[in-house]
């Protein structure tokens, strides 16, 4: 290796937008962020996976892979084989409808022990292996080869202690709010609650540099999604500078920012963006003549399975991602059937930009991707170089595609695909189409426009995330001591990111 320093801290500001970024730096709130930027590599468009929401862009961060292989595919999924919705937390009022106790246990065991593939290994997997010593404070995707026990001796609530009894697979170091600790660090989480979150992630980390714990910290910062969610992208100004001042916390344990630097290289990077959030869908209700599932809370006993159009049997599951949505038909016989009733009402809907499914050949193998648009009609596309117009896109990746280029606002120049108003459009859509728990129809919400989660609630007047348009879907990257690749991507991805971390530590990137 180079001269890059030994230790490696991978810090995710959750929606940091690039825009708020610079702002932020302008304006003197972000004085640490200024200096790794002025001193390393900025990459103000780094393109998030689609659905453009945390928990798809965190399995994509830590495994470097799309949903096609990760396979979490959304905020909230259809689990077909346990004929039920999983909820990751869209909102409190969702996680009511599905059941407090489900959606903590889905959120904090299940994401990784069961949701997140086995086929894909996470960076603390990899550097495990490698004998790296690997540390994470909260973030949703934490599986790696050490054995944590739940925490006894603090002040969870009730429903917490009583759930939280599982030991779970973690870096070798594990905060995880007030429930994995492996340290006695004398910090508290405050249960995780929005606002101190960053807090937490900031004493934790400064605990493991001062006592030098960790080659590998992936420092996770998401409180700048929430104020954003509240105030909007502009609030973000402020969250990035008490962001800004975590890190300066973590730095300071070393002595100070160049202290620091000279012994750490360090990735800042968003996992999404965010945009104004202006109106909302309420796709539940917009299809409920087909019959949609309700949220099932396991914890009553109805007769009868609770429909949300109670005169209709169930027939699809509804799943919003914030600016995303997907749709799953529940009998497999009627897939197709219900694929093209859900499209014909979808193109409909105010307030939709994108819908799009995967049209498959006799074998059932996926033959193509369609990206309709109600203004402009189908886009199909397959990867590799079969049928159609063959185009190579940002990332050197080969399409056949045939129809409507304006559905994404894309133009071929000299055989070369651009579409900015959709980064990374037919990679992005292909992943989440072929992943193995996506619906069966995908939406994609206009600006300024959010689909209402089960617990009814939306972001209205605030921001929001989740959608395949570039306002939502591409976040800062900034390189501090680590080396971009040769060549450099014309277009960066967050699959990007896990490894550079391998590669940083000797270990080969590509699986
Ligand atoms: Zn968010």
């Amino acid at each position: 290796m180079s001269s890059s320093p030994p230790k490696l801290v991978l810090c995710v500001i959750d929606a940091m937008a690039p825009a708020m970024l610079e702002r932020a730096i302008e304006t003197g709130a972000a004085p640490v962020l200024e200096r790794l930027v002025s001193g390393g590599r900025y990459v103000p468009d780094c393109v998030a996976a689609f659905p453009s929401v945390t928990p798809v862009c965190a399995a994509s961060i830590v495994t470097g892979v799309g949903q096609d292989e990760h396979e979490i595919p959304g905020m909230n999924w259809f689990h077909r084989d346990e004929h039920r919705y999983v909820e990751y937390g869209s909102s409190f009022r969702a996680a009511q409808r599905f059941g407090i106790a489900r959606q903590l246990t889905d959120t904090v065991y299940n994401m990784n022990r069961a949701h997140l593939s086995q086929h894909t290994p996470t960076v603390f997997e990899r550097l495990d292996d490698a004998d790296v010593r690997t540390a994470g404070t909260t973030y949703l995707m934490y599986r790696g080869r050490h054995r944590h026990e739940p925490q006894r001796d603090t002040a969870l609530t009730r429903v917490a202690s009583a759930l939280m009894r599982h030991a779970v697979m973690g870096p070798r170091e594990l905060f995880y709010a007030d429930i994995f600790a492996s340290q006695r660090t004398g910090c508290r989480s405050g249960l995780g609650m929005p606002g101190v979150r960053d807090r937490h992630s900031g004493c934790v980390s400064a605990y493991m540099v001062e006592h030098d714990l960790f080659d590998f910290l992936l420092l996770s910062l998401p409180d700048n999604d929430w104020h954003s969610h509240k105030r909007g992208p502009e609030g973000q100004v402020h969250s990035i500078g008490q962001a800004d001042l975590q890190l300066a916390r973590v730095m300071n344990a070393a002595g100070g920012v160049e202290e620091f630097l000279s012994e750490h290289a360090v990735i800042v990077m968003a996992d999404h963006s965010q945009a104004p959030v202006t109106a909302t869908i309420a796709l539940q209700d917009e299809l409920a003549e087909l019959g949609v599932l309700g949220p099932t809370h396991p914890g009553r006993t109805t007769s009868s399975r609770p429909a949300h159009s109670p005169d209709v049997e169930p027939r699809i599951a509804v799943c919003p991602s914030q600016r995303a949505a997907m749709v799953y038909a529940l009998e497999e016989s009627e897939r197709d059937a219900m694929r093209a009733s859900v499209v014909a009402l979808a193109l409909a809907i105010d307030g939709i930009d994108l819908v799009m499914w995967l049209e498959r050949d006799a074998h059932d193998a996926p033959r193509e991707g369609v990206i309709a648009s109600p203004r402009h009609g189908e886009l199909r596309f397959a990867p590799g170089g079969a049928g159609g117009d063959v185009v190579i896109d940002p990332r050197g990746l080969s399409w056949s595609v045939e129809g409507a280029l304006a559905a994404i606002e894309a133009t071929v120049e000299g055989g070369r695909l651009l579409s900015p108003a959709y980064p990374d459009a037919l990679a992005r859509a292909w992943s989440a189409l072929t992943c193995r728990t996506s619906g069966e129809v995908l939406l994609s919400a206009a600006p300024g426009v959010e689909f209402i989660d089960w617990g009814r609630q939306a972001h209205v007047g605030g921001g929001s995330h989740g959608s395949l348009h570039a306002s939502d879907s591409l976040g800062a990257l900034v390189l501090h001591g680590v080396p971009p690749p040769e060549p450099e991507p014309a277009q960066w991805a967050i699959r990007d990111v896990a490894p550079l971390v391998l590669r940083h530590f000797g270990l080969d990137g590509a699986r």
